[in-house]
């Protein structure tokens, strides 16, 4: 009992009164199953006898509503009666994803931090220095604040534009032309994150590490937890009395929960505030959510 992170969470916490359960989607709740990304169904069904006990539960991903929305709305949904609290893209947006008309889900922000024009400068900065260099395998990926316009990725040329086309499905547009033409396109709406893909041959790698190959860039100081933090304030729950569920460094929000759940093999810096345990995969994630939904009830 002494050792036990879950038993020691929930005597140190007000998890019962106060706390929620926010999960990572990718590694952490989701797995493939006959050649398809679901959720996994000991997850759900342990995410649904917490909400039955009260409990907000909330997703906290890199994804984008477009995509949580088209691909696992329907399932995440079901999991409760209650709009759904959703972080998405590193922490760059809040909101609940809802029942829409017919069998649909919709989302409805909260909140949302852009980037700022200057941060936008140094990106494109960055892209002009590669494209300069003849990088061409590069991929300009942005989301705007508008969720319904999805993911677009800008490529310099036409043929790694054709290449995203096919490799990318997900995406709502993919154009290409000169740096000019995406800084027009970024300057003319809100961008909530700008995702960076460069994949640069071995013999020029030396000349572009400072580009930092593959990076994600919101507003300074925006991640994970502090999505987390901003989506506690606004619902009223209390992140060190919660549940956070992660597999990744990115999963910083792991940090701020009461109780951290690493799920997987990578052995993460985020340690929870008051305790900190380690399941194998989506089904040991579902089997802990069953115990605390079984010992973390009202007492
Ligand atoms: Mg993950």
């Amino acid at each position: 009992m002494h050792d036990d992170p879950l038993a020691i969470f929930l005597a140190r916490s007000a998890f019962r009164e106060a706390g929620a359960v926010i999960t990572d989607l990718d590694g952490t709740a989701l797995d493939e199953w006959e050649g398809r990304i679901r959720v996994h169904p000991e997850v759900e069904f342990g995410l649904k006898r917490l909400a039955e006990l009260g409990r907000p539960v909330a997703i906290n991903t890199l994804r984008f509503p477009l995509n949580v929305v088209r691909t696992f709305g329907r399932a995440w949904s079901s999991i409760t009666d209650e709009p759904l609290p959703f972080v998405s893209l590193n922490g760059a947006q809040t909101g609940l994803l809802l029942p829409g008309p017919g069998d649909t889900v919709v989302f409805d922000e909260l909140d949302a931090v852009p980037v700022t024009p200057a941060e936008v400068a140094e990106v494109l900065e960055g892209v002009e220095g590669l494209v300069a260099g003849g990088v061409e395998e590069l991929l300009v990926f942005f989301y705007g604040r508008d969720w319904q316009l999805g993911e677009r990725i800008w490529a310099p040329g036409e043929a790694g534009a054709e290449a995203a086309r096919d490799r990318y499905r997900s995406a709502s547009e993919v154009f290409h032309g000169p740096v000019e033409a995406l800084r027009r396109r970024l300057a003319a709406e809100e961008v909530l994150m700008i995702f960076l893909l460069v994949s640069i041959p071995e013999d020029k790698r030396m000349a572009y590490q400072h580009a930092r190959p593959s990076s994600f860039v919101t507003h300074r100081g925006v991640d994970k937890l502090d999505g987390a933090r901003r989506l506690a304030d606004r619902l009223g729950f209390s992140l060190p009395d919660s549940v956070g569920c992660g597999d990744t460094p990115m999963d910083a929000f792991l940090a701020g929960c009461g109780l951290a759940v690493q799920v997987g093999p990578q052995a993460l810096e985020h340690k929870g505030v008051h305790a900190t345990l380690r399941v194998p995969d989506p089904a040991g994630l579902g089997a802990l959510l069953r115990r605390l939904s079984a010992e973390g009830g009202a007492s």
